[in-house]
């Protein structure tokens, strides 16, 4: 499986908030790393987090 196509990045957990490594594909899907079942409270839905730096990840908010 070619590596490239998902980029590294953070996903907090929408119901607790814990941070996990992630991938992100290009169709949006956020995948934890070492979480298959999701957040470790049961929660299945992630969003990214950006890190503190000067890239700012907003494109692609819906609303
Ligand atoms: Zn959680």
């Amino acid at each position: 499986m070619p590596e490239g196509e998902s980029e590294r990045t953070i996903a907090e957990c929408f119901d607790c908030g814990s941070a996990y490594a992630a991938k992100k594909w290009p169709d949006g899907t956020i995948q934890p790393i070492g979480t298959r079942n999701g957040c470790q409270c049961g929660s299945t839905e992630f969003q990214t987090v950006g890190k503190a730096s000067a890239t700012v990840l907003r494109e692609g908010q819906s609303d």
